[in-house]
């Protein structure tokens, strides 16, 4: 069966399983939560901003900008040390001396954290809703597909403890009850594929009865890549104006999304017609 067609529903490559979904694997910064909105730019100019220094550096500012957004996003999905892997080698191959990469892991979290802590502080004073930090819809698309009994589960690239605390805040925790997966005192130890193979053969379901829903490059290659459909969130994580972001989106279909979406603002019919079947 193809699904119907919604102008803000982009189909790319059609879904014709007649399984009915029985669990959903959710990526978190930029697919539900924008607490980290704006997480590439603060990366991307710490990292550009410091190259630009180097001897070996002969690219302008924006060509600089532009290579380091394309590897930043690129590794989008994976645990964040690996991007600080690679901007430490980046450093190298321009004739600089690189830290260890955990050291700019940390100062990349000093940064991004005097941002995050101002929006948490906005909820927790009352001054924004939990919802102002979701993407659009988010919270209906999740209670949709919980309430008929798709299993949701979170993994993300983010540490543990940090999408553990930032989901409470935010109130989804409870469609992720002891499925909130991240990495943890081993980075390097963690992947997003592995949590998607290990909830197949606990379940020994079929990868065609898995949804992946996510806005970054790894976990679309991995879910589309295990055969379950693949929902690409091209979210605007700055606008939340219910268009695409255009790079978010192109990498997503190259990526091996069958299906594009802006956000959720009428996800949850979506939800709806996806369990709905079978
Ligand atoms: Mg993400």
């Amino acid at each position: 069966m193809v699904l119907g067609e919604k102008s803000l529903w982009e189909w790319h490559r059609p879904w014709t399983t007649p399984m009915r979904p029985r669990c959903a694997v959710f990526d978190f910064d930029g697919t539900l939560s924008l607490i980290r909105g704006g997480w590439t730019e603060i990366m991307v100019t710490m990292m550009a901003d410091h190259l630009l220094t180097l001897p070996g550096t002969k690219e302008t500012a924006e060509t600089l900008h532009e290579t380091v957004r394309h590897y930043v996003l690129g590794l989008n999905g994976k645990p964040t040390i690996y991007q600080m892997q690679r901007f430490a080698a980046e450093i190298t191959a321009r004739g600089g001396e690189a830290e260890h990469p955990q050291h700019y892991h940390e100062e990349y979290l000093r940064r991004l954290g005097i941002r995050i802590d101002e929006r948490k502080a906005r909820i927790r004073a009352g001054e924004a809703t939990p919802d102002d930090l979701l993407v659009p819809g988010a919270r209906e698309f999740l209670m949709t597909l919980a309430k008929a009994g798709v299993e949701l589960t979170l993994a993300s690239g983010t540490e543990q403890v940090f999408i553990e605390e930032e989901s409470r805040v935010l109130g989804i925790d409870a469609f992720f009850e002891g499925r909130i997966y991240g990495p943890g005192t081993d980075p390097m130890a963690f992947t997003k594929l592995q949590v998607m193979q290990d909830l197949l053969s606990r379940h020994g379901i079929d990868a065609a009865a898995l949804i992946g829903v996510g806005d970054g490059v790894v976990e679309t290659q991995n879910m589309s890549g295990l055969g379950g459909l693949t929902i690409g969130v091209a979210s605007d994580e700055q606008l939340r104006a219910g268009a695409c972001e255009p790079w978010k989106r192109e990498r997503l279909i190259e990526s091996g999304a069958h299906l594009i979406i802006p956000d959720y603002q009428h996800a949850a019919e979506l939800a709806e017609r996806l369990v709905g079947r079978g």
